[in-house]
C-alpha cells in the first residue's frame, strides 16, 4: 500500500470544520445585497482590531494592496528610498515600487532569515522615508534596533506582517511594532480568506482616516476626491468569512507551533539535524510558523525538493529566487553576491508541510522521505 500524499498546506481542513458557520455566513451577506465594505467589513475591523491590539484596523483588498496603502498612507512616492529585505515575497519590494519610489535592499540575519537591523542602519540616506521589515514565516523581525535607526532618521517603520498574525516579540504582537502594518488573508496565511483580502492596522487616528480614504479612490466623501486614491476596498463575503475564523486563530496558532516542536523532535529521533538545519525560534518572540523552513546543503536542495514530489510530499522553495536578481529590477542596478545571506538562503531553504491540522503520522511521513533519501545518497557514494 502507498502511503497517503501529505500536502504543503490543506485549505480545506478549515472549511469542512466550519461549514455550518461559513455557508450561513456567506448566505448572510447574499442576502443582505451589501457586497463591498459596509456593517459586515466594520465589524470585522473592530473585532480584528481588538485582536491584533491595534487601535484602527482597514481592511483592503490583498496583503499586496494593503502594503500600497500603508506606504502611501506615510507618505511613500516618488523621490523616496524604502529599505526592504531582498528574501521576501515580491509584494514587499513591488508595492515601493509602484509607488514611484527606490527599494533599497539589506541583507537578512542568515539564522532567522529577517531583515538585518546594522544592514538597515547602513542603507539609510537622507532620502529614507520607510523601512519595511518582513516578519518572515511567522516570526518578527528584531524590531528594537531597527525601529532605534528608524527613529533616530526619522523614517516611518511600516511591517510586513502577511505570514505572521499572532506572531509576538518581547510580549506584544505583530501589527503594532511601527507606525503601520500589513496583514494578507490570501487562503494560506494564518487567517485565510476564500479569496483575496488584506488590512492594515496603525495606532494613529491620522494614518487611519488617509488609508480609509485611500482605499476608496482617495475620497473621504463621496464623489470628492482628496488624494489620488485606488479601489483596493474588502469584500463583505470575505469579511464574514473571516469573521467566522477569527476566533478560531489563536488555537489554529497553537497548532502551528505544536506541529513546529514536533518536527523539531522527528529531526532529532531520525538523527537529521546533521543535514536538516531547523527554523530558529528566537528567545524574546513567539515564533508562529506560518511556513516550517528547514536549510539543507545547496548541493542536496532541488534533488531532496525532487525526492519530496517524487514521493508525494508537498514542498515549495519561499524564496528560490533573491529580489534584487528579479529581471523587473534590474534598473536598480544590483549585482549578484550584493546580498550573500539571502543569496544563500534562496539556495538552500525548503518549506516542509504546514498547517494546522497536520498530523504526526504524516510529519513522520515527511521525514521518513527526508531520511530515505539520504539513504539513497549513501547507497549511490557507496
Ligand atoms: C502573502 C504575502 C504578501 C502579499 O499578500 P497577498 O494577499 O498575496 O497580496 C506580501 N508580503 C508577504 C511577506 C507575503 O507573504
Amino acid at each position: 500500500m502507498t502511503p497517503a500524499p501529505v500536502p504543503l498546506c490543506d485549505i480545506q481542513a478549515q472549511y469542512k470544520a466550519l461549514q455550518p458557520e461559513l455557508d450561513a455566513a456567506v448566505l448572510r451577506v447574499l442576502g443582505t445585497g451589501q457586497a463591498i465594505l459596509g456593517p459586515e467589513v466594520e465589524a470585522f475591523e473592530k473585532e480584528a482590531a481588538a485582536a491584533t491590539g491595534a487601535a484602527f484596523a482597514v481592511g483592503c483588498s490583498s496583503g499586496t494592496d494593503a502594503l500600497i496603502l500603508a506606504l502611501h498612507a506615510v507618505g511613500v512616492g516618488p523621490g523616496d528610498e524604502v529599505i526592504v529585505p531582498p528574501f521576501t515575497f515580491f509584494a514587499t519590494a513591488s508595492a515601493v515600487a509602484r509607488l514611484g519610489a527606490k527599494p533599497v535592499f539589506a541583507d537578512i540575519d542568515p539564522v532567522t532569515y529577517n531583515l538585518d537591523p546594522s544592514q538597515v542602519a547602513a542603507r539609510i540616506t537622507d532620502k529614507t522615508r520607510a523601512v519595511v521589515p518582513v516578519h518572515l514565516f511567522g516570526q518578527c523581525c528584531d524590531m528594537d534596533p531597527i525601529r532605534r535607526v528608524a527613529a533616530d532618521n526619522r523614517v516611518y517603520v511600516v511591517e510586513d506582517a502577511a505570514q505572521s498574525m499572532g506572531a509576538e516579540y518581547k510580549g506584544v504582537t505583530c501589527g503594532t511594532l511601527g507606525e503601520v502594518a500589513a496583514f494578507s488573508f490570501y487562503p494560506t496565511k494564518n487567517l485565510g480568506a476564500v479569496g483575496d483580502a488584506g488590512m492594515v492596522t496603525t495606532n494613529s487616528p491620522e494614518i487611519a482616516a488617509r488609508l480609509k480614504a485611500l482605499r476608496v479612490h482617495g475620497s473621504e466623501v463621496k464623489y470628492y476626491h482628496k488624494y489620488l486614491g485606488y479601489n483596493m476596498r474588502l469584500d463583505a463575503v470575505q469579511a464574514a468569512v473571516l469573521r467566522v475564523k477569527l476566533p478560531h486563530v489563536p488555537r489554529w496558532l497553537a497548532a502551528r507551533e505544536e506541529a513546529a516542536k514536533r518536527y523539531d523532535a522527528l529531526i532529532e529521533s531520525h538523527q537529521l539535524h546533521g543535514f536538516l538545519r531547523r527554523p530558529a525560534a528566537r528567545a524574546d518572540r513567539r515564533h508562529v510558523f506560518n511556513q516550517y523552513v528547514v536549510r539543507v546543503p545547496a548541493a542536496h536542495r532541488d534533488a531532496l525538493v525532487q525526492h519530496l514530489k517524487d514521493n508525494k510530499v508537498g514542498v515549495e522553495i519561499y524564496y528560490p529566487l533573491s529580489l534584487h536578481q528579479q529581471e523587473c529590477f534590474a534598473y536598480l542596478g544590483y549585482r549578484a553576491g550584493d546580498f550573500p545571506a539571502a543569496e544563500a538562503a534562496t539556495r538552500e531553504v525548503l518549506a516542509l508541510p504546514m498547517f494546522p491540522e497536520i498530523t504526526e503520522a504524516q510529519q513522520s511521513r515527511v521525514l521518513d522521505v527526508v531520511a530515505g533519501y539520504l539513504r539513497g545518497r549513501l547507497r549511490a557514494a557507496a
